[in-house]
């Protein structure tokens, strides 16, 4: 249900959850690779690996505190080819933080992978937990950032085994998709949710949802450039 509800927000305020060709010129069949919440010193670097074995774009929606931590993996990702976003400081349920705080979350995200990689430009921000707000997204335009939610969901995250994640994927995806996936975990749930903070289910799941979508002839893409958004926000 929450799932639901952050989906039908991220479509009301304009963070799309796919692109579609008329947005994005989307040819052929398109899907995007995103991962959230690292960079991890121990998860990041596998997926890396893989996606360099295959020679693919990914992006990935880095937390501040953890770029802070390792702007090398940072580096590695940019120049093999990957896109950083900002995925806030913290990993907050922005919703419920004063504006201020969500200007911080977004900023000081941008500052640290900016020193990583100077000169980089980030382009997209993604929510955490997908809340969107009309006041966030006011910011992310503020701070010259395209909110990015997805349309396909294994729930990685949760560690539901790597069959239940390649599948999900591949019986959701459609061309345009974009698929979400983790790299880490929010420091929040380090320890409420130890259980869960591995994502080797997904670097298991990754080669075999890469080969099969191939096969499908989808091709895993970059994000495409969106045209600067003048007025992105629509509260009706
Ligand atoms: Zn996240």
């Amino acid at each position: 249900m929450a799932e639901k509800v952050c989906r039908e927000t991220s479509r009301r305020l304009s963070c799309p959850p796919e692109i579609r060709e008329r947005d994005a010129r989307v040819k052929r069949r398109k899907v995007f690779l995103t991962f959230d919440d690292g960079p991890n010193p121990i998860w990041t670097p596998k997926i890396l690996d893989i996606l360099g074995q295959f020679q693919l774009p990914g992006t990935f929606f880095v937390l501040g505190v953890y770029a802070a931590e390792h702007p090398d993996l940072v580096r590695r990702m940019i120049s093999e080819g990957h896109e950083v976003a900002n995925h806030t400081m913290t990993h907050s349920d922005l919703s419920k933080c004063a504006p201020d705080m969500v200007r911080r979350e977004i900023l000081d995200t941008n500052a640290i992978i900016d020193k990583a990689s100077p000169g980089l430009g980030v382009r997209f921000l993604r929510a955490p937990y997908g809340v969107w707000t009309p006041e966030l997204c006011v910011e992310a335009q503020k701070a010259g950032l395209t909110p990015l939610h997805w349309s396909v969901d294994p729930q990685d995250w949760s560690c539901p085994g790597v069959d239940p994640i390649v599948d999900t994927v591949l019986a959701t995806v459609q061309p345009g998709s974009i698929v979400l996936l983790h790299d880490g975990s929010p420091p929040n749930e380090l320890v409420s949710r130890a259980c869960t903070a591995s994502r080797e289910q997904t670097v298991m799941a990754l080669p075999r949802m890469i080969s099969t979508l191939k096969e499908r002839d989808f091709v895993i893409s970059s994000l495409p450039n969106f045209p600067r958004q003048t007025d992105p926000v629509r509260t009706a």
